[in-house]
């Protein structure tokens, strides 16, 4: 069978297969800890449910505008203005099939093939795909320092005549860091100096710890927006623990976003009018939901990072954000795929393999479940880990034997 260059290059999204793996476990009744989730368990927000319930009712769902409703439109203006202080207009908007498509159709309306996107490792695993769809490269930049957290000469060392884009993502997936004002602040003037576009993915922006507040890329440029090559990137899937509603948007240009509009028009017309409803709903609606989701996943943080120091010699850099932390287990074994299929396996708890994340040896580990889940998820992986563990565990009734060292 004939397959194309691009189709024979896309790798199955291992986070998706894995969690497929565990989803056919449970339904066989084994009892899985999933701590490779990326996205959290609370309800969406009451006016989100009440506005899709109310025109759901109606019977009367039709095509939207490619580039999302007026309504949605104008909430994503407000938020806009709220959190990264600017007044743009209806046209500086896209609202996507998640906040994955509006960064998808931004790197179609920017790259040519042959030409490179960079961003920081570790990084979502989607971003080197995402490029490889667009027939383009993705590269990765490791920061020399062994940190989570780029520098600015990390990433300009490989800014070359082929690159176009620059991808930050803070807090960041995998690992949780959250970059520091002065990164955001070179990387915004770098890129404006450099005239490449950069692209914020603020996905998770509002969920952060320790009295952290969302930072503003907007802050660092005078330049109007349509002059302006930031790309920010947003959507309702993890503040508002939304991720099946599928909105996500894009503010920039009003250049850019037309042909943003024209590809996704072709590609998908605007997003289910049900879920616009509701996003805007989530945005317009009481916002108690968002700060307690956030006090929650402060709290699961604080509970994991604790566990985890029961492993001897794993390093773990104290996440600022999201609800993933990335901890090194290379002490215990430097492939993290053999690992992650190891815990499935023996005692039935999920992780992401970092590898796919571009950083080999570490686990990503999501804090996004109960508390129950995180304990005894990593009490299983400590019984697996330790060869000073008991010979047996118990998972309810169940009785686990070790059968490796
Ligand atoms: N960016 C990052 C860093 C993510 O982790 C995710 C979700 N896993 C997305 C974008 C996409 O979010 P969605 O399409 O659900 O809005």
């Amino acid at each position: 069978m004939s397959i194309s260059y691009i189709g024979k290059t896309i790798k199955a999204s291992p986070t998706l297969a894995l969690n497929e793996k565990a989803a056919i476990l449970r339904e066989k009744g084994d009892p899985v800890i999933h701590l490779g989730g990326g996205e959290p368990k609370t309800r969406a927000p009451i006016d989100a449910i009440i506005a899709a319930g109310g025109l759901l009712g109606t019977g009367e769902l039709r095509y939207t505008p490619a580039d999302g409703i007026p309504a949605l439109k104008k909430a994503i203006i407000r938020y806009t203005e709220e959190f990264y202080g600017r007044k743009v207009a209806p046209e500086n908007v896209i609202a996507s099939g998640g906040a994955k498509q509006s960064i998808m159709v931004a790197l179609q309306a920017i790259l040519n093939p042959q030409e490179e996107i960079l961003y920081p490792a570790p990084y979502w695993v989607s971003y080197p795909e995402m490029a490889k769809l667009c027939g383009s490269t993705g590269v990765a930049v490791i920061p020399e320092d062994g940190t989570f957290y780029p520098r600015l000469k990390d990433l300009e060392q490989r800014v070359g005549s082929y690159t176009r884009a620059i991808i930050i993502n803070s807090p960041n997936n995998p690992s949780g860091a959250m970059y520091s004002e002065q990164f955001i602040a070179e990387i915004v003037e770098y890129c404006e100096r450099k005239d490449i576009y950069l692209i914020m993915d603020d996905i998770y922006h509002r969920l952060i710890f320790d009295g952290k507040k969302p930072i503003n890329p907007y802050a660092y440029t005078k330049k109007p927006v349509d002059e302006s090559k930031l790309v920010i990137i947003n959507g309702v899937s993890k503040q508002y623990a939304m991720t099946g509603f599928r909105i996500g948007w894009a503010v920039a240009s009003k250049k850019l976003i037309s042909v943003m509009t024209n590809i996704q028009g072709h590609q998908t017309s605007g997003p289910s009018v049900l879920c616009q409803m509701a996003a805007a709903a989530a945005i317009n609606g009481l916002q108690s939901s968002v700060e307690s989701l956030r006090v929650t996943l402060e709290n699961n943080r604080n509970v994991m990072l604790e566990m985890l120091k029961a492993f001897e010699g794993v390093k773990v850099t104290k996440p600022d954000g999201t609800f993933y932390c990335f901890a090194d287990f290379r002490p215990y074994n430097k492939n993290s795929m053999q690992l992650s299929q190891f815990l499935i396996d023996k005692v039935l708890v999920l992780t992401m393999p970092g590898i796919e994340f571009g950083l080999e040896g570490y686990l990503r580990l999501s804090y996004c479940g109960s508390i129950k889940d995180i304990t005894e998820g990593i009490e299983r992986m400590k019984w697996a880990l330790d060869p000073n563990s008991p010979n047996e565990l118990y998972i309810g009734n169940r009785k686990l034997v070790r059968d490796w060292l």
